[in-house]
């Protein structure tokens, strides 16, 4: 048979070609007079004064400009400063860029059929993985690996993250006149005996509704677990059921997979046409900060789970590393380790041959709570702001950071800059300002991208790990 040419590649190639398709056509804004309408009858409520107006009204007709020079053509002729409402709802509607448009609706598709299949695919993956397990005894000693490991690789990923922040200290010296506080996003804060409580749905249908993937989880698992305590006739007819089902997710999945690298030419080209303006900015000022980022990341992510791969499960880190490649590639470009989970959950199964009973179990669980990349990055983020404030933080404080950054990354959600959001628990709990979010918001989106494949990638060789402890034969 005729190899086919690699997903991966196809992939690697549709990411390249996204880059180069963003950065030559970068966001543009323009108003015309649907903008204009759309400006001041906006949905959102959000009222713009008379002058404002008026100036905005002027603008008709002109050529389409930058991001920075549009808001400047407004403040300059109005003289007044706008909110950051005021901003968003400028630049949502002036937004003109045809030459995105085009292409960004593959990305739209894409990223809609991968959330499609993701409750249905925790659902079925889970209850006949659990019921697969049959007895309590194994269901509790599964459970306590997989905690175990998450707890293990998340907090090495902190201390990594914490030793290379204090190694080239990116935040000292950092000019920070260019924040703009008003551009702090808001934070909901839940505790985390909330958290705990929430977990347990009212209503497993709003559950379902509102992506509540723990409550969903948890629901599945009791599920999953009962179907083993039900007489056996029931018990075989719901056990095939759910495992029929789950084979039904999996073809949706593959079939879905094959649409990847126009997804991700669709999505990259818009997060670059959409970035390319501000990096080009801020590269020198937040320069130092993403490479320790992605330096701590790196090591993570290519020396310390593959030291535990290759001493704890004794498999070949760089074969399960090839393995995974699409499932990498796709949480790179989605940055949303929820949307990944099909493919992960395919390759962990299909190229690293761990049996669904444990990859149906420690993946989605995983990909909801277990995030090493963004536990690293909420540790660097909050060491980088305190550095840019100029406070020292004693041990003590630091000790703080590990377990508040533990805690983020189990509670943030599994899609693009949940992580983002979850630093301000940490700068609480050490009182450091929240304005320091507006320091590191604009590398954000770009960031969210590597850490998310660290995401991924630690729970794939969590996957293998707990299956090779299970005595499974993998192909890796
Ligand atoms: N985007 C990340 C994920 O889905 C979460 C984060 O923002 O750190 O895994």
């Amino acid at each position: 048979m005729k190899k086919k040419f690699a997903l991966h590649w196809q992939i690697l190639i549709a990411i390249i070609l996204a880059v180069i398709y963003g950065i030559s056509f970068p966001n543009q804004y323009k108003v015309d007079l649907d903008a204009y309408k759309k400006i001041i009858s906006n949905e959102e409520n959000v009222r713009f004064s008379n002058i404002q107006i008026l100036t905005i009204e002027n603008l008709i007709g002109e050529e389409a400009v930058s991001e920075d020079e549009i808001i400047r053509l407004i403040t300059a002729k109005s003289d007044l400063k706008l909110s950051l409402e005021q901003k968003n709802i400028i630049l949502k509607y002036t937004l003109y860029n045809p030459e995105i448009k085009y292409i960004s609706w593959m990305g739209t598709v894409f990223l809609k059929a991968l959330k499609m299949i993701i409750i249905p695919l925790i659902l079925m993956s889970i209850i006949s993985g659990i019921a697969n397990i049959g007895s309590a005894g194994n269901l509790g000693r599964l459970g306590l690996k997989t905690i175990l490991y998450y707890l293990m690789t998340s907090t090495a990923a902190i201390l990594t993250g914490l030793f290379f922040v204090n190694i080239i200290k990116p935040g000292k010296g950092i000019d920070k006149s260019f924040i703009d506080v008003s551009d702090i996003p808001s934070v909901s804060q839940h505790s985390f005996s909330d958290t705990l409580l929430n977990i347990i749905p009212e209503n497993i249908f709003v559950a379902f509704t509102q992506n509540q993937m723990l409550s969903i989880i948890f629901f599945a698992i009791l599920f999953g677990f009962f179907i083993t305590k039900i007489s056996s006739k029931s018990r075989i007819v719901l056990t095939d059921l759910f495992n029929a089902g789950f084979e039904v997710m999996m073809k949706i999945t593959t079939f879905i997979i094959k649409l990847t690298p126009f997804g991700v030419f669709g999505l990259v080209a818009k997060t670059v046409a959409d970035q390319s303006d501000r990096l080009i900015n801020l590269m020198h000022v937040l320069g130092i900060y993403s490479l320790t980022v992605l330096a701590a990341l790196a090591f993570h992510a290519f020396v310390v789970l593959p030291l535990f791969l290759k001493f704890i499960a004794k498999v070949k880190p760089f074969a399960h590393l090839k393995a995974m490649q699409a499932a990498l590639l796709t949480a790179f470009s989605t940055s949303s380790s929820g949307a990944t989970l099909s493919l992960t959950m395919e390759s962990v199964e299909n190229n690293s041959g761990v049996s669904n009973k444990v990859s149906g179990f420690t993946l989605p669980l995983g990909a909801t709570v277990n995030m090493d990349g963004t536990a690293l990055y909420e540790a660097v983020a909050a060491l980088f702001i305190a550095q840019a404030y100029g406070y020292d933080l004693t041990v003590t404080e630091q000790i703080v950071i590990v377990i508040t950054a533990l805690l983020a990354s189990v509670g943030a959600a599994a899609v693009p800059m949940a992580g983002l959001i979850m630093i301000s628990i940490i700068l609480t709990a050490v009182d450091l300002p929240l304005a320091g979010i507006a320091l590191i918001l604009p590398v954000d989106r770009i960031l969210d991208m590597f850490r998310t494949s660290v995401n991924v990638w630690s729970d794939s060789c969590g996957a293998v790990i707990i299956a090779k402890s299970e005595g499974e034969k993998l192909k890796v």
